[in-house]
């Protein structure tokens, strides 16, 4: 099934995990997914390493989710580094096992002095490869996007025209780089209707339960740690429990306020820590449960009419 069909019955609520070590057996992904698939989310993504050096690993895995645990799946790819021929070889591997979507990305510029960005490749933006499986085959993609602008783009104008651009070659739906302040967010979606991008944008959010972690991911991805939030990682950084507690509770806040904002959908980035995911869960199951029954209120209207 194409994911894309899901946000008729919005909110889509996802999950996000990544493979083992490329060294790892794949099995080892059991374990997480086993912890997270009676949550029920709609669909499960699985991410891509850098540069593809998981890229076995994220195939096989998308299709454990879609065949082995019947959840829709997203295959994350990354595409700096691909080849035509590569990106051709993993629709085909993905078509085989019945996965219909795919998260197409341009990956991170890697640091290493050998690669030479301005050398002439297949693939130099996102938006390249969402026009190359639109051409190749019939998927459903989905594209990144950032409610504070891409850590390499210095305008947000600047940032959002490309999205725009890669919206407008074939992009289903969007998932949000992580964010803890939910106003940005919705200042970023008002400007991105403004300029008609007008497809479903799921919001991604990440629990934190480990100070040195986020602070690495944050100076990475550029990502703001608002006040409020940085005084819980400062004040319980010495103490595993009660971070976690209150970044349990942080993101649990969050995703909340998103729901009744009327947000399109949620992606939980789980980090492959499903007993995180289950807390959060547990503190919004009326909330989904109110959700389900609004869309049972509307599938029973749109038949009585
Ligand atoms: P693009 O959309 O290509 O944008 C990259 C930069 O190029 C932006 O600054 C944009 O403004 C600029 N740009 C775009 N078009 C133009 C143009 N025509 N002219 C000039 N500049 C332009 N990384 C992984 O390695 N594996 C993963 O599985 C993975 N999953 C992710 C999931 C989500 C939800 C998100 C938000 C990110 C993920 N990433 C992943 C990280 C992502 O690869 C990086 O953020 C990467 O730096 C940008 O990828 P993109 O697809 O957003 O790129």
């Amino acid at each position: 099934m194409k994911i894309k069909e899901l946000f008729k019955n919005k909110p889509v609520i996802s999950l996000e995990i990544f493979p083992p070590k490329p060294e790892s057996p794949v099995d080892t992904i059991y374990k997480t997914i086993d912890g997270l698939y009676d949550l029920k989310p709609d669909y499960i993504s699985v991410t891509y390493g850098a540069g593809g050096s998981s890229k076995s690993h994220t195939l096989k895995i998308a299709d454990i989710i879609k065949n082995k645990y019947n959840i829709e799946a997203l295959a994350h790819l990354t595409c700096i580094n691909s080849a035509k021929e590569d990106v051709d070889n993993v629709l085909k591997e993905l078509k085989s096992y019945g996965v219909e979507n795919v998260l197409a990305l341009r990956g991170d510029i890697p640091l290493d002095d050998e690669f030479d960005i301005n050398a002439r490749r297949d693939f130099k933006y996102a938006k390249d490869l969402v026009s190359y499986i639109k051409e190749s085959d019939d998927f459903c993609i989905a594209g990144a996007c950032y409610p504070e602008v891409h850590i390499e783009c210095t305008d947000s104008k600047e940032d959002l025209k490309h999205l725009k651009e890669k919206v407008d070659n074939g992009v289903d739906f969007l998932i949000t780089q992580l964010f803890f302040d939910n106003n940005l967010f919705y200042s970023f979606k008002e400007k991105a209707d403004a300029i008609g991008i007008n497809i479903p944008i799921s919001a991604g959010i990440m629990p934190v339960i480990n100070k040195k972690q986020i602070e690495r991911i944050t100076s990475l991805c550029g990502t703001s740690i608002p006040l409020k939030f940085r005084r819980i990682l400062d004040k319980y950084e010495h103490n595993p429990e009660a971070l976690k507690e209150a970044g349990i509770a942080y993101a649990t806040e969050q995703i909340i306020d998103l729901l009744s904002y009327g947000i399109d959908g949620i992606h939980l980035y789980t980090m492959n820590k499903p007993e995180i995911s289950r807390k959060i869960f547990n503190q919004i199951e009326s909330i989904r449960s109110y959700f389900k029954e609004d869309k049972e209120d509307i599938i029973a209207e749109a038949v009585g009419s």
